[in-house]
């Protein structure tokens, strides 16, 4: 007998969870319904900035056309789910339509955060998630003019370059005192920062945005800084982090995490043995990711319970990665930061082109993290020495 599994969100996870299924689902025993928010089948949204630098909606397009002309599967656009009915087993969507099933799998991601900045809401602000969102920042870039990115991590990086490639000259706003201060201590970060402002990005640290003002025309003209600057501005552009789509949960009466989240265990599973939920929008056993590879082994779990077969839990991310940022080569492994217990910091610089640093733990002198700013092909290496003694010779190890 076939049963019906509904995934709410077409996103990475959820295109994931889906092309997992059509392939551990011999037996065809599954329908798939996918209900999408946006209007475009699921997409690279990792390499979203690419979209502004030449690639097109179809280059970044994960359904393909076996995908898509799969009978198994039907895809609904633009259709987004408003109630659950977990007793009755139906969803509701803003259609009016409302959807049986068998299985339900929540995949709604995050959301941009945007603070309570005065002026957040005027014409000419921003987010920076999805190609809409790009399409509309492509519209009203205005070149030789400034833009402000509010965020200096990863993503108002990234929002700041995109600025660049549209011939804007960006500022950056991070009230952490150095850039990216959730993977980079204030070393690594030097050598970004160096980096980045020769590339033309201008770095206000520890300072916030205080208010967005606009001109006569009703558009954003100035950007206020708690430190008493004042920006001149066309367009201003929110990348200060996300959170997780989780407005589903409170009316469907599943608990949501300390810091949001669709509360699951190490399966992915609610409190309802037909309901998971994964990705971003998941706190596994209360733990929020909003990275895709933990998304995908999520995806990669349920998919294998609903088929029967046997599924690994999930037990945490290595958060290890290297990254080419504008340019500038840096990489994280282990604890790269330290998060309140003592740790024996070792650290390198070679003029303000290179830095490494690593973090030891005080009783057995083991490596648990750290960080390469520079230059990282140290990275493979020195990530293998943890929870191990890392060698003597250090310096020649990180910086050879
Ligand atoms: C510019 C950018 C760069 C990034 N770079 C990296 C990176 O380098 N490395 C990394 O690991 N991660 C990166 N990320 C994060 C990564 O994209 C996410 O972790 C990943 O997309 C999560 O996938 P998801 O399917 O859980 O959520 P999403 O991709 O956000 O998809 C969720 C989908 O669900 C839809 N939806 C929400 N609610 C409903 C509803 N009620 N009904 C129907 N549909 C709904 C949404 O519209 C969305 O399409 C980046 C993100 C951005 C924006």
């Amino acid at each position: 007998m076939t049963r019906t599994l509904l995934v709410v969100g077409h996103g990475m996870v959820g295109h994931r969870l889906v092309e997992r299924l059509r392939v551990l689902d011999g037996a065809r025993t599954w329908r798939i319904v996918i209900l999408a928010e946006e209007h475009h089948p699921a997409y690279d949204r990792v390499s979203l900035s690419s979209y502004l630098d030449g690639k097109s909606r179809s280059d970044l397009t994960l359904a393909g056309v076996d995908f898509l002309n799969d009978p198994r599967v039907e895809l609904l656009l633009g259709c987004s789910v408003v109630s659950v009915d977990r007793s009755a087993r139906t969803v509701s969507t803003d259609r009016g339509d409302r959807i049986s099933y068998d299985a339900l799998v929540m995949a709604t991601g995050s959301r941009p955060f945007v603070p309570p900045v005065p002026g957040r809401d005027l014409p000419g602000c921003f987010v920076y998630r999805t190609f809409d969102d790009l399409d509309a920042l492509r519209a009203a870039a205005r070149p030789g003019r400034a833009g402000v990115v509010v965020g200096g991590g990863l993503l108002g990086l990234e929002a700041a370059n995109a600025l660049r490639l549209l011939g804007m000259h960006p500022h950056v706003v991070e009230t952490a005192p150095h850039l990216m201060p959730a993977q980079l201590d204030a070393g690594a970060a030097n050598v970004l920062h160096r980096h980045v402002t020769a590339l033309g990005l201008r770095v206000h640290c520890a300072t916030a945005t205080a208010s967005i003002e606009a001109g006569a025309d009703g558009t954003v003209r100035t950007v206020r800084l708690s430190d008493g600057t004042v920006l001149d501005a066309d367009l201003a552009v929110f990348a200060a982090g996300v959170r997780p789509r989780d407005e589903l949960a409170d009316a469907m009466g599943l608990v949501r995490g300390e810091r949001g989240g669709v509360v699951v265990d190490e399966f992915c599973r609610t409190a309802d043995e037909r309901v998971w939920a994964i990705g971003d929008c998941a706190a596994v056993q209360g733990r929020l990711y909003g990275l895709v590879a933990p998304g995908y082994r999520m995806a990669d779990s349920v998919a294998h319970q609903l088929t029967g077969q046997h599924a690994e839990p999930f037990d945490g991310a290595d958060t290890s990665t290297t990254l080419k940022l504008l340019g500038v080569r840096i990489a994280v492994f282990g604890v790269p930061v330290s998060d309140g217990e003592p740790m024996v910091e070792v650290a390198f610089a070679e003029g303000s082109d290179r830095y490494a640093k690593v973090l030891l733990s005080p009783d057995s002198g083991h490596l648990v993290g750290g960080v390469l700013a520079g230059d990282t092909g140290s990275w493979a290496a020195v990530r293998s020495f943890i929870g191990h003694q890392p060698p003597a010779d250090l310096e020649q190890l990180l910086l050879p």
